[in-house]
């Protein structure tokens, strides 16, 4: 068949209209799914290189749809984010986070570290360090086992407000790390005054390690540099031992990954973490 100009403007159309109706359906069903509470999360396990043991978890939100089933959360983050739902969601998060960690806990595993990923919106929101106050304290959560992701264009918004945020936070007592690190627009300079403890290294670098020679070189020198700011660093996306090993020799101190495990359900990751921390 012909493919004329015409005809592709056509199927650009179509598709347009897809995803418009693709969108309404999913933004006028958010907040009923939020009364009805039709969300999970899945925890991504955190391992630390020098003896591949289980040091935290990624709270990652998924959207169990009553008829569509799982929505995964590039799909509707951003409806949320439009809509201002993201608030009472990003809430329903850190709270089940934190009661899952709990739950945890008191089946005897040892301690691990809880991340949550935060949106723009959601760190805009005035009161956020009370909130999260307010839900540790209500979970009973040490701050010293709950992290927060943020990106690099989040901190750049408002880059001295964002300053002002972060040490709100870092008097609770929780860390902070950059996630998708690398992928933004934070200056080095900024990246000092920023009071972090963890940048996360972007997937889309660690997918072409061992690659190409100038991706690896950016990844070493991210690596080096994050060790003599005192930050720790950890590689997202980590899918082959030979990524592992390049890491491993690079001095990175933590990896995530479906190496070791995809996402998983509050019950699986207990029987993960049962499995594999042991003596
Ligand atoms: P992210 O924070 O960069 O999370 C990492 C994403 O990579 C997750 O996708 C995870 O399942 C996936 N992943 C992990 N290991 C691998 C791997 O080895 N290979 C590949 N190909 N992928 C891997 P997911 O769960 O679909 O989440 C997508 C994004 O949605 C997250 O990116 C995060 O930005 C956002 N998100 C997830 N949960 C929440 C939440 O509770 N609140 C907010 N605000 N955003 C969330
Ligand atoms: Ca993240
Ligand atoms: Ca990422
Ligand atoms: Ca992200």
């Amino acid at each position: 068949a012909k493919s004329t100009g015409h005809n592709m403007y056509f199927v650009y159309e179509n598709n347009m209209a897809e995803n418009i109706d693709a969108h309404l359906t999913l933004g006028g069903g958010l907040r009923k799914a939020i009364e009805e509470e039709q969300f999970v999360l899945h925890y991504q396990p955190k391992i630390r290189l020098c003896d591949e043991e289980v040091v935290g978890a990624e709270a990652l939100i998924r959207w169990v749809h009553p008829e569509l089933g799982m929505i995964s959360p590039d799909q509707f983050i951003p409806l949320a984010e439009e809509s201002g739902l993201i608030l009472p969601l990003g809430e329903w998060v850190i709270r089940r986070a934190c009661r899952q960690l709990k739950e945890w806990r008191e089946s005897g595993v040892a301690p691990i570290k809880m991340s949550v990923n935060l949106s723009s919106r959601q760190f805009m929101q005035a009161d956020l360090v009370d909130m999260v106050e307010r839900v540790l304290q209500e979970t009973g959560v040490e701050p010293e086992y709950f992290e927060l992701e943020l990106t690099e264009s989040m901190l750049m918004a408002d880059a001295q407000q964002s300053i002002d945020k972060l040490h709100g936070f870092r008097k609770l007592g929780l860390t902070l790390s950059i996630d998708d690190f690398g992928t933004g627009y934070s200056s080095l300079a900024y990246l000092k005054k920023f009071p972090i403890q963890t940048l996360k290294i972007d997937r889309s670098f660690i997918n072409d390690l061992g690659l190409d020679s100038d991706n690896d070189a950016i990844v070493k020198a991210t690596i080096a540099m994050a060790k003599s700011l005192n930050l720790k660093v950890i590689a997202e996306g980590v899918e082959t031992r030979s990524q592992f090993d390049l890491l491993d020799g690079y001095g990175c101190q933590e990896v995530q990954g479906y190496l070791f495990s995809k996402p998983l359900c509050g019950e699986d990751f207990l029987r993960y973490m049962s499995s594999q921390n042991v003596v």
